[in-house]
């Protein structure tokens, strides 16, 4: 399966993508992390990345793309997929429809105001990609990583100063990308619960994967 999660930021996508991923046996792949890799190896893709960024300028949506179809050329996504954070607007989603086909996306629903009280507890891991909460998913040890015991760390974009511009931001320019893929007849809808095991199960059941 070809899937998209879609959702504000601090909804639970990285979660329920871990979930999906193990569920599904497919990989989970941002593009945040695929652009970060390819800066750091130093990919021709990764070279002209840093330039635009360098230059304070956006990267390029046909650049993403362009890693993105590297990526998916790799034999692990034979079975599927699963993209987490792209597309984030309806060229994007235009684009990524021609390097390959999704079959469903997935939109994780959570009000505004739940998604001020979680986002201050959201914890990453910059090696491995592994997400964590203090509260709803903490790591056994305090700021440690389960997977790769690398320290963890606060995106700057959870920062709550930052967290009201990108929601205004993801209403505004995102979420359009619904209407996109309802009228292809992709679009389900799960909302998020309080618990993410409950989030989980109406994934699992929007998608019908129970
Ligand atoms: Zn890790």
């Amino acid at each position: 399966m070809n899937l998209i999660l879609l959702g504000p930021p601090g909804a639970g996508k990285g979660t329920q993508a871990e979930v999906l991923q193990k569920r599904l046996n497919i990989p989970s792949i941002s593009t945040g992390m695929l652009l970060r890799n390819a800066m750091e190896q130093g990919t021709q893709l990764g070279k002209e990345a840093k330039e635009y960024i360098a230059k304070g300028n956006l990267v390029p949506d046909v650049l993403v793309v362009n890693l993105l179809r590297e990526r998916l050329s790799q034999s692990d996504t034979n079975n599927g997929f699963i993209l987490d954070g792209f597309p984030r607007t309806c060229a994007q989603a235009e684009l990524l429809d021609t390097i390959c086909s999704i079959d469903k996306v997935l939109s994780l629903e959570v009000k505004d105001e739940e998604i001020l009280k979680r986002l201050s507890g959201r914890r990453v891991c910059n090696r491995c990609g592994a997400s964590y909460h203090t509260i709803y998913k903490p790591p056994k040890q305090d700021m440690v990583c389960d997977n790769c015991g690398a320290v963890l760390s606060i995106r700057e974009d959870d920062k709550e100063e930052t967290v009201l511009n990108r929601l205004t931001v993801y209403h505004s320019q995102t979420e359009p990308i619904k209407e996109y893929y309802r009228l292809r007849g992709k679009l389900y809808i799960a909302y998020g619960q309080e618990e993410v095991s409950d989030t989980t199960k109406e994934v699992l059941r929007v998608l019908g994967l129970e």
